[in-house]
């Protein structure tokens, strides 16, 4: 490997030692930009470049109080990682799960940066959330817990400055009771200080279908490349969240049939192909388990699984497998199952949801891989259309969306085959993702001098 580049990733290595989901999203980049950093070594090494683009510019943590139902006060950490504001706003989504935590943060607003690069919007980098679990929180739980946060949150963010979204754990609901809040305190309607709004109050027509349908897109190009296509093919999703149910939605709309969907309790194996509305209806409405599926539908299949890693929709026979709930869920025993069973691509709709190891034998084994940075794009994108939109004073219909989403994700691409060619790796768009976004990157910092 290019020294300078080894010598960046082990101090980065030595600097976070217990962050290793960071640890993995920078080792993943800085490895496929070696043809890059061989050719501008020296400008490179010179101006710290590599030192600059790990490091995240601020990380905000903060404590957030909140009652429950019952008067129990509650404590949970809130965090910003404002990583990058090179080339826009801060931009990124809010996650709240668990087991959020800075190493999760921080590898999330890591890989904001080149997604938000790819995208060709001006938007920078971040990622915030709170490891609180609002499984089972009552709706007014919710709305004390998103006020208590953004209570702290609102002095670091805005239109021009920080522009937070949903992620996990955090959909409409939850992006209302924040601006809520927010507007209370600015007293002012700053409508694009976050985006994922509802449309009653701002938000973009087809947003909360964008990164699902985004992914289809992605991948309709990538098949096409390689004279290849949708229709008639089978999909397995992980998840049932906002980024699998659209993706499942697109995916059948384009010829395909999706058999499984899944939760953090188990998945849904429906071999005559999964009823999406129904799944919509549970989820969305109900806000129910994936179980429940089976109520309508006593024929599918129910199996369980706790696991995050290795859950047993990589084990069901595939053409095209889709990860769409989280980061590892792939591993390198799912990738092995997923090539065993013949899976000709795998399109990341969550973020990071393949190991280092699964990825490097996806690709060995030639299987076209839809890196989450590119493919999974199109949410962010459709959310700097809803910040565009809020500028204007104006609306697009959902047509107008669908089509700019559809031309970005095309471009991106285009963008990821173009540096893939380039570099002589043609057919591994995981390299030409990063490549692509390293380049525009690396040019804007060059450009802005030391800061
Ligand atoms: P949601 O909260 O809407 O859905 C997440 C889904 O994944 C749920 O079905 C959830 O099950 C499941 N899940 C989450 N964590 C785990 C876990 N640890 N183990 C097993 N299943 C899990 O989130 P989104 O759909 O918005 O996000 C999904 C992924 O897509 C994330 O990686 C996110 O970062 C990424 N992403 C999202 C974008 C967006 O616009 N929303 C944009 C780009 C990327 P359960 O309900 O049981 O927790």
């Amino acid at each position: 490997m290019n020294k300078y580049l080894q010598r960046v990733l082990t101090q980065t290595k030595q600097n976070n030692s217990n962050e290793t989901e960071y640890l993995q999203s920078v080792e993943e980049v800085l490895t496929s930009i070696e043809p890059v950093v061989e050719a501008h070594k020296d400008i490179y090494e010179k101006t710290a470049l590599l030192e600059r683009i790990v490091e995240p510019e601020r990380i905000i943590t903060f404590r957030v109080p909140w009652m429950d139902d019952n008067g129990q006060v509650h404590v949970n950490r809130g965090y910003r990682v404002q990583f990058s504001s090179l080339i826009g706003p801060y931009k990124g989504g809010l996650r709240f799960h668990p087991s959020v935590n800075q190493s999760i943060m921080k590898f999330l607003g890591f890989e904001q940066i080149f997604k938000n690069a790819l995208t060709g919007l001006p938007i920078g980098g971040a990622k915030g959330g709170s490891n609180f679990d609002p499984k089972g929180k009552s709706d007014n739980e919710i709305m004390r817990f998103c006020q208590s946060f953004m209570t702290e949150l609102y002095r670091h963010i805005g239109q021009d400055v920080d522009v937070p979204a949903g992620d996990i754990g955090v959909g409409g609901r939850e992006i209302g009771y924040l601006f809520g809040q927010y507007k209370r305190i600015r007293d002012a309607y700053e409508g694009g200080v976050l985006t994922g709004k509802d449309i009653s109050y701002g938000g973009s027509l087809a947003r909360k279908e964008a990164t699902g349908y985004g992914l289809i897109f992605f991948m309709r190009e990538m098949l096409n490349a390689h004279n290849n296509s949708l229709a008639g093919k089978t999909v397995t999703i992980s998840g049932s969240g906002n980024v699998a149910i659209y993706a499942a939605e697109k995916a059948i709309a384009s010829g395909a049939k999706v058999v499984t969907m899944s939760d953090s309790n188990g998945c849904i194996y429906d071999p005559a192909g999964i009823d999406i509305n129904l799944v919509k209806q549970i989820k969305e409405v109900e806000r129910g388990r994936i179980k429940e599926y089976l109520r309508v539908y006593p024929n599918a299949q129910y199996i369980e699984s706790r696991s995050n890693e290795d859950s047993p929709v990589w084990t069901i026979k595939t053409d095209i497998a889709l990860p769409c709930a989280t980061q590892n869920e792939i591993s390198l025993d799912s990738a092995k199952k997923l090539v065993q069973n013949g899976v000709i691509a795998v399109g990341e709709g969550a973020n990071m949801p393949c190991t280092l190891e699964a990825t490097n034998y996806l690709l060995e084994n030639r299987i076209l891989v839809a890196p989450g940075k590119a493919a999974n794009a199109g949410g962010v994108a459709t959310s700097a259309i809803e910040m565009s939109q809020n500028s204007m004073r104006f609306y697009y219909t959902f047509e107008e969306v669908e089509e700019k989403l559809d031309k970005i994700m095309v471009n991106i691409f285009k963008a990821c085959k173009q540096a893939a060619d380039d570099y002589n790796h043609s057919g591994n768009y995981v390299m030409g993702a990063n490549i692509a976004a390293f380049k525009k990157l690396a040019d804007a910092m060059i450009a802005q001098g030391i800061v």
